[in-house]
């Protein structure tokens, strides 16, 4: 396995939309040590999500720690993920990105959602999630189509360099409904 370069803002490759994959494409050797890759790259910099055009493939791909209903966290490959909000709920929470260093910013996002995908094999599951895995697995689905969690922001009010996060915000506002 190898930890990649992570793409930063400003980089042509994280505003393209990405190529979706074929299943035969999913189950290549090449593609499965990317999915590794990306899964030691995302432990690396101690991301909770990471997507293909962080990491300069842009490519229909990304990895998250979801966690279970036994509290445990399982990262999982997503490919070609497919989301649909549930219901009308819309929550605003903080976000931070690997391809944005060091800042925060507060962004909306419905609460519930339903996300359709395929496995590291190129098998089709789909998955109800609400709240953070949520909010997770829309962040990095945007990251597929060339947008950004500013992009999302209805202000940019709260945006603040993580120093200053952990100083004036960080655990005032978690669980944020
Ligand atoms: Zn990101």
């Amino acid at each position: 396995m190898a930890i990649l370069k992570v793409a930063q803002m400003g980089h042509p490759v994280l505003r393209k939309k990405a190529k979706a994959l074929e299943p035969t494409e999913v189950r290549t050797a090449p593609f499965q040590k990317l999915i590794d890759d990306m899964m030691e790259t995302m432990h690396e910099y101690a991301g909770i999500g990471l997507a293909g055009p962080q990491v300069h493939e842009s490519l229909r791909l990304f990895v998250a720690g979801i966690e279970q209903p036994d509290g445990s966290l399982r990262v999982m490959p997503f490919v070609n993920p497919e989301v649909t909000p549930l219901g009308t709920v819309t929550t605003e929470d903080w976000e931070g990105c690997l391809s944005i260093p060091d800042i925060r910013g507060r962004v909306p996002r419905p609460d519930r959602i339903v996300v359709r995908a395929l496995d590291r094999r190129g098998k089709p599951f789909e998955m109800e999630l609400s709240g953070y895995p949520a909010r997770v697995v829309q962040h990095e689905t945007d990251h597929l189509d060339g947008v950004l969690f500013f992009d999302r922001m209805t202000s940019l009010a709260s945006l603040t360099y993580l120093e200053e996060y952990s100083r004036f915000w960080r655990g005032h506002d978690e669980d944020n409904d």
